[in-house]
C-alpha cells in the first residue's frame, strides 16, 4: 500500500510569508508543446522515434517504448490519446495557445489561453498574472478545475480534517482563488497558501517571456518536452514523475540555479500525506516541537536522494542561518519510523561552528551513513551541505517507540548536539 508523503508536483518555489508560488517544469513542458506547430511536432517525434530505435541506450525511454509498440502509427496513437484526455479535441497540437491579451497597469496581465478541450463545453481560460517591475511573479490565478484542485490537494491539512489554528474559523477554503491561511495539519504544521502553475498559467508565463517581460526558470529541450508528452499521454505518469524526470535532465536554467543557491528561491515539493498512521504523526509532531526550541520552523517539502531508488520527499524545517532539519519518513528506506536528517551549509559548518571540513560522500543507500557526518547535494537549496541522518532524541520518545527504533537501527544515545 502506498504510504508516507506522496508528491504531486515539484517545482521552483518562491515563498513570501505564508504563501508559496510553485512553478513545476511539467506544466512548462506542456506549454512548450502547445506553442509548437503540429507538423513540426510530428516530424520531431518521428525523427526521435526512429533514432531511439537504433540507440543502444535510448535518451528518451518513453519515445523508444512508444516507437516499439506503435511503429508508424505513433503520431496517430498520440492524437487518439490526446483526444481521449481532452473531450475529443486536438487543440493542444494546434499551436498558438494564446488567444487574447490585456494589461491593466500595475503589472497585471490578463491572458486568454485556449482550452485543450472542446471550446463548446467551456470557454477559454482567463489567466491573471501579476508581475513586479523586474519580472518577478507576485501572484497568478487561473479558474480551471485543475488549478483549484491542486490548491485543495496542497492544502493537505484540510484533507486530513484539521481545523483552523488561527482566524475566525469561518473562512472558506478559497481566498482570492487561493487556499486560506491559518490552518495546520494533524502534526501541527502550518499550511501554506500555495499557488501551483497549471498548464494555462505556464502558457501565459511562456507567452509573457516571449515578450521579454518574464524569464522562464526552465530550459527544456524539444526532445525532453516530447518525451514528457508521451510519459503523460501514453505512459499515464503523474506530474511529480515528469517533474523529477525534467529536473534530473537539468531543466533548471543556470540563472535560476544561481537564484536558488543565493536563497531567493527553493526547489520544493507539493504533496499530500497518505496513510500515515497516528503514531508516526505523533512522533513527527514531537520532532517538530523539539526542533522549534532550537530555532527551526516549518519550511515546506523537498526531494532528497534524487537519482537513487531511495528518492523521497521530506518535511523541511529551516533555521535563519541556513541549517535545515529534514524529517524523512518513507518505507523505501526499510524503516517505518521517521528519521531526522540535519543539514548544515559548509559556511556554517566550518565558519560558525569551527568544524573540520567533511569529505566523505553520502553513499547510494543513505542509511549506510546513519549517524555519521557526510556531504551531500541538497536539492532544495541546490548546494552541497554537511548532513547526518539520525533517530529522534530518546527523550521525546515513549519506551515502546524507543524499542521500535532499537529493533531497526543502531542504538544512539542522542542526536549530536551542535552549538546554536
Ligand atoms: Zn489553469
Amino acid at each position: 500500500m502506498d504510504s508516507g508523503i506522496n508528491e504531486l508536483f515539484e517545482g521552483v518555489t518562491t515563498t513570501r510569508g505564508d504563501s508559496k508560488i510553485v512553478l513545476p517544469p511539467s506544466s512548462f513542458a506542456e506549454a512548450q508543446i502547445a506553442f509548437m506547430e503540429s507538423d513540426r511536432l510530428r516530424q520531431d517525434l518521428e525523427g526521435l522515434a526512429s533514432a531511439s530505435l537504433s540507440d543502444k541506450t535510448p535518451s528518451f525511454p518513453a519515445i523508444r517504448r512508444a516507437a516499439e509498440m506503435h511503429g508508424k502509427n505513433l503520431y496517430k496513437v498520440l492524437e487518439e490519446k490526446i483526444r481521449r484526455d481532452h473531450e475529443g479535441s486536438l487543440h493542444l497540437l494546434e499551436g498558438d495557445p494564446v488567444i487574447s491579451e490585456g494589461f491593466s497597469g500595475g503589472g497585471i496581465f490578463y491572458i486568454g489561453v485556449k482550452r485543450r478541450g472542446d471550446e463548446r463545453k467551456e470557454r477559454h481560460r482567463q489567466v491573471t498574472l501579476m508581475l513586479d517591475d523586474v519580472g518577478n511573479i507576485v501572484e497568478f490565478a487561473c479558474q480551471c478545475p485543475t488549478y483549484l484542485k491542486n490548491i485543495a490537494k496542497s492544502n493537505y491539512g484540510k484533507m486530513l480534517g484539521a481545523s483552523p489554528s488561527a482566524g475566525d474559523g469561518t473562512r472558506g477554503p478559497q481566498l482570492r482563488g487561493r487556499a486560506s491561511n491559518g490552518w495546520s495539519d494533524l502534526s501541527g504544521f502550518p499550511v501554506f497558501s500555495v499557488g501551483v502553475a497549471c498548464y494555462h498559467v505556464a502558457v501565459a508565463l511562456t507567452h509573457t517571456a516571449k515578450k521579454g517581460r518574464f524569464s522562464v526558470p526552465f530550459k527544456i529541450g524539444t526532445g525532453e518536452a516530447i518525451e514528457t508528452l508521451l510519459m503523460d499521454k501514453l505512459g499515464k505518469k503523474k506530474e511529480a514523475t515528469i517533474d523529477d524526470y525534467l529536473l534530473t535532465q537539468g531543466a533548471i536554467t543556470e540563472e535560476t540555479r544561481q537564484r536558488i543557491s543565493d536563497g531567493e528561491m527553493t526547489l520544493e515539493v507539493i504533496k499530500h500525506m497518505k496513510n500515515i498512521d497516528g503514531r508516526v504523526q505523533e512522533i513527527i509532531r514531537r520532532i517538530r516541537e523539539r526542533r522549534q526550541q532550537d530555532g527551526y520552523s516549518f519550511g515546506g517539502f523537498a526531494t532528497d536522494f534524487r537519482g537513487t531508488k531511495y528518492k523521497t520527499t521530506a518535511i523541511v524545517l529551516t533555521r535563519p542561518d541556513g541549517r535545515s532539519a529534514h524529517l524523512v519518513h518513507d518505507y523505501k528506506l526499510g524503516i517505518g519510523l521517521p528519521l531526522v536528517m540535519l543539514k548544515v551549509p559548509p559556511s556554517v559548518w566550518v565558519g560558525n561552528l569551527g568544524k573540520e571540513p567533511v569529505t566523505i560522500e553520502m553513499p547510494e543507500n543513505p542509511l549506510q551513513s546513519f549517524g555519521r557526518y557526510v556531504t551531500c547535494f541538497d536539492e532544495r537549496t541546490q548546494r552541497e551541505v554537511v548532513a547526518i541522518i539520525t533517530r529522534p532524541e530518546r527523550e521525546i520518545l515513549k519506551p515502546a517507540e524507543i524499542a521500535a527504533y532499537d529493533r531497526l537501527l543502531p542504538r544512539q544515545p542522542t542526536l549530536p548536539q551542535l552549538p546554536r
